[in-house]
């Protein structure tokens, strides 16, 4: 999955934690690692926050986040999947869906919290 590593700011959507939304938001690619992100995101201007888990290498889109994910900003701005808006992913029969809000919100809160490689091939995730 390494080789999925795009990371796009901003997306347009706004990042919204629990019970709160603000600044902007970031879609990462599977196979981006926690390092990856945040380097970005503090090199933004104006720096983005994200919610991470501490570990460098682990994958942000992959098992942190479908795994519900902790890390230092737990505290203040919730878990990981908390923080997530919208996945693109290829179901077990081979779709392709896009899972936010306003489209297919049923699997959004599937892969919010089900548990990572129990439903799909995740190929992106915004936060
Ligand atoms: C050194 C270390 C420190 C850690 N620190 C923290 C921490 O601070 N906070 C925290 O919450 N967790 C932490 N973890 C746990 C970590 O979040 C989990 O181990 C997580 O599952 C790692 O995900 P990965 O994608 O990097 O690993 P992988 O081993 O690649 O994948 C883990 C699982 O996710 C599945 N998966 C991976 N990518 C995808 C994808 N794109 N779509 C669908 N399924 C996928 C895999 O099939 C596998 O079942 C830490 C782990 C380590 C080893």
């Amino acid at each position: 999955m390494h080789f999925v590593t795009p990371l796009v700011f901003p997306s347009g959507l706004s990042a919204c934690g629990p019970g709160e939304c603000r600044g902007g938001a970031v879609t990462i690619g599977a196979g981006a690692h926690t390092r990856d992100l945040l380097g970005k995101a503090h090199a933004q201007e104006p720096p983005v926050l994200a919610v991470t888990g501490e570990c460098p290498t682990v994958g942000v889109a992959g098992g942190l986040v479908q795994g519900v994910g902790h890390g230092p900003l737990t505290t203040l701005r919730g878990f990981v999947v908390d923080n997530a808006l919208s996945f693109d992913f290829i179901t077990a029969n081979g779709k392709y869906v896009a899972a936010n809000a306003d489209s297919n919100p049923n699997l959004l809160w599937v892969l919010k919290g089900g548990g990572p490689s129990t439903s799909a091939a995740v190929l992106t995730a915004t936060f």
